[in-house]
C-alpha cells in the first residue's frame, strides 16, 4: 500500500521517510504524486490532536492512507513549553535560530541538572476507510547552555542527549544516531509494526 505524509518541513521529511522505508512503508511526497495539500491549520492543544488534523486533512484532499507528525520539545524547568508552540515560539513559525535563542533566554541562570527536556512527537495515520492508527515516542535530554552541532533541525543544536550522557547534541549525532535515540524514530518504529499486524 501506499502511503503519502503530511508535512511542508523538509528537514523532518526527510527523517519521516528515511525511518519508514527501510521499514517498508512506501511514502511519497503528496506532490510526487501530483496533488497538493493545503497547509491543515494546526488547531489542536496537543501533538495528539495536531498530527490527527493534518493526517485526516492529508487523507481527504488526496485519497490516500497519510501519515503525519505533530511533535516538538518540552522543557521541564517551563512547564512543558514550548510544547505545541514549538515551530512558532519566538513568534516567527519556523524561525530556528530565534526559536533556540528564546528558550536559552527562559533557562537564563538556570543549572544543568534543572534544564530536563523531552523531545515529543506524536504520530497519526488516517486511512480512506476511517481508519486511524496513532503513536507517540519520546526523547529525553537537557538544554545546553549555547547551541551546539550542525545536523538535525529545530532545537537539534541545544538538546543534550540523555543516551550521550548528556555529552552530545543531537545536533552532533548522525542520521543513524539520532534516528535510533529519537522520539520520532520511536513513534515510526511503532506505527511500522502495527501496520504491519
Ligand atoms: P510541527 O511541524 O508543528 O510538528 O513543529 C515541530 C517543531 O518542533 C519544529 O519546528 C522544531 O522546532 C521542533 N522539533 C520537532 N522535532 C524536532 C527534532 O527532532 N529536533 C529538533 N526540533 C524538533
Amino acid at each position: 500500500m501506499d502511503y503519502i505524509l503530511a508535512t511542508h518541513n523538509l528537514k523532518k521529511r526527510d527523517e519521516l521517510q528515511r525511518i519508514l522505508s527501510p521499514l517498508g512503508i512506501k511514502v511519497h511526497l503528496a506532490e510526487d504524486l501530483g496533488i497538493e495539500l493545503t497547509d491543515a491549520e494546526e488547531t489542536g492543544t496537543t501533538f495528539e490532536e495536531n498530527a490527527y488534523i493534518k493526517a485526516e486533512s492529508g487523507c481527504r484532499e488526496s485519497g490516500y492512507p497519510c501519515i503525519a507528525d505533530d511533535s516538538g520539545l518540552s522543557v521541564d524547568y517551563l512547564d512543558g513549553a514550548p510544547g505545541v508552540y514549538s515551530a512558532r515560539y519566538s513568534g516567527v513559525h519556523g524561525n530556528d535560530e530565534e526559536n533556540n535563542k528564546k528558550v536559552l533566554r527562559e533557562l537564563e541562570g538556570v543549572p544543568f541538572e534543572k534544564r530536563g527536556a523531552s523531545f515529543i512527537s506524536a504520530v497519526c495515520c488516517v486511512y480512506p476507510d476511517g481508519r486511524i492508527l496513532r503513536t507517540r515516542g519520546e526523547c529525553r535530554g537537557r538544554i545546553g547552555f549555547e547551541p551546539v552541532g550542525e545536523g538535525g533541525f529545530g532545537y537539534d543544536p541545544l538538546f543534550m542527549a540523555e543516551k550521550y550522557d548528556y555529552k552530545l547534541s543531537t545536533a552532533q549525532l548522525t542520521a543513524e544516531q539520532k534516528d535510533a535515540i529519537s522520539h520520532r524514530g520511536a513513534a515510526l518504529r511503532e506505527l511500522a509494526s502495527l501496520i504491519g499486524e
